[in-house]
This record gives C-alpha cells, structure tokens and sequence, in this order.
C-alpha cells in the first residue's frame, strides 16, 4: 500500500533538475479536524502544508519553519508551523469568522483581501533564512511560483491540488528546479524544457492518487532522464503546545487572573491553567 504522508527529493540523473514531492492526508486530516474552517480554508492550510514540506526537504540538518500567509479579510493569517523532521501544525485566523462552512473562497483576493503577503522563515541551526512576497496573483499556484523565483532566483515549476470533504482532507504538491548551470548549455536548458513538458502532462488526479507511490509517479513521468529518489521524510500532525507554555505567556503577558481556560489555537485543545503555579 503506498504511503500516504510523505514527502520526497529527488533528482533527475540525465539532466541538472532537482525535486521535491509531497502528498498528505491522514496528517492533514487529523490537523483539521478539530477546526470547523470551510473546505476551502482547510484546502488552502493543506496547499501551504504541502509546499512547507517541500521547502523544508532543503534543510540538511534540524530545522524549525514557519509559513505565514497574510491579509485583510476574510482571512487575517493562515499558518503552517514545522519542526522536527516532518512534524507540523497550522492554523487559520479570521477578521471575518466565515459564517458557513459552506463558503467557498477560491482567489487569493477572495481568501486575503488586498495587501496579501507570505512570509517563510527557516531556522537551521543558529542560521536564520526568510523570504517576504507579495501575493499578486489569483492563483496560489502563481504565488508559490512567485517565490522561487524571488527566494531561489533559479527557474522552478511548481504544482499542488488539494480536496476537501467534511471528513478528509488531502494535498500534493510538485516542485522541480533547474540546477545552476554555469556554462547555460544548450544542453542543459533543452533538458529543463523537456522536463517542464512532462510536468505538465501529469494530471491533477494523478498527483493526488493515494493508491499510486509517489515514486512510481515519478518514474514514469521523468523516465527519460533516469530519476532517483534521494530522500524520503513520513509527515505527521503534531502540535507543540503545553501547559507549561501557556503559563509562561501568560506570566510574561502580566495575567494575574488566579484561574483561566485557554483554547490552543492550533490543536483546539483546552487547558485550565493555575497562574499561582507560574514558575512551576
Ligand atoms: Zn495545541
């Protein structure tokens, strides 16, 4: 049975092209579930989840990731916080609460408004790396392009799609770069067309096959130019949140109250937390 929640790189041996593939569910699911967000917002936190990982397969050692998706309204942040080798969680906040789960949000200016930005930060060890980007397109797709054009500055392709029942989630997300080539041979740039064409023939569904593994997918679609998958990482929904950490904000927030229910606004999980126990 192929996997389900994973996330792949892989480089393509006959051509100067790199890539990373990812495909969720369970995972995403399980972070969902507990929120009541429209479809079209638990779509669009699997897109952002499923493009985080990819990002986050660059990272040779431990690292800790955020992508933060800004705006006016309806939605005022949308989140994906990533630690620890394929852990993650994410989150939505509105300036408008969304009034039915029905609502369906489908542009970028539908989801954020004007003044739309994504923000990525990476943290690798004591190195910290961030890219800001407007969001000028209609299409996220158009945006996450947007991004490796400004980030990387090397010529990228990028794919996702994602669905959205009230009872499952699912994403995936492709995306190839073309290796610096100093000479910028014919060769090389020929290749990286050819390789573009065949992104192209691979169907939505396909991306999305859960009874397909990911790595055949790969093989069949790049097959000419021999592919190898270098690195696998299984992904899983896991929040960080404690009571230990609440009190410690709260502590730092100056709150006195002597008892206070918070909600984690990632997990939904309730904690009643004592402040006189502050520096317990
Ligand atoms: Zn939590």
């Amino acid at each position: 049975m192929p996997k389900t929640d994973s996330c792949i790189s892989f480089y393509l041996q006959n051509a100067a092209i790199r890539g990373q593939f990812c495909r969720i569910s369970k995972s995403i699911t399980s972070a969902l579930v507990n929120h009541s967000y429209p479809n079209s917002i638990n779509r669009l936190l699997a897109e952002m989840t499923a493009v985080s990982h990819c990002l986050a397969m660059n990272a040779k050692s431990e690292y800790q990731a955020v992508m933060q998706l800004t705006g006016t309204a309806p939605v005022r942040a949308a989140l994906v916080d990533l630690y620890d080798n394929g852990l993650f969680r994410c989150c939505a906040s509105f300036a408008d609460k969304p009034s039915s789960k029905d609502i369906s949000y489908n542009t970028v200016p539908e989801f954020f408004g004007h003044n739309a930005k994504l923000l990525f930060t990476m943290d690798i060890k004591e190195q910290r790396y961030q890219t800001l980007i407007e969001l000028l397109h209609s299409k996220l797709e158009d945006c996450f392009q947007d991004y490796f054009d400004q980030s990387e500055q090397i010529p990228s392709v990028v794919m996702i799609a994602s669905k959205s029942s009230d009872t499952k989630v699912e994403a995936a997300s492709l995306i190839l770069h073309k290796i610096p080539d100093l000479t910028n041979s014919n060769e090389a740039n020929d290749n990286w067309e050819t390789a573009k064409i065949f992104t192209q023939t691979i169907k939505t569904d396909e991306l999305m096959d859960l009874n397909t593994d990911m790595e055949k997918l790969i093989n069949l679609v790049y097959n000419e130019f021999s592919p190898i998958v270098s690195r696998e990482t299984t992904i899983n929904f896991q929040c960080k949140c404690s009571e230990k950490k609440f009190k410690k904000t709260l502590f730092q927030l100056g709150i006195s109250e002597n008892s206070l229910e918070v909600i984690c606004e990632y997990c939904n999980k309730k904690y009643c937390i004592d402040i006189e126990c502050k520096n317990s």
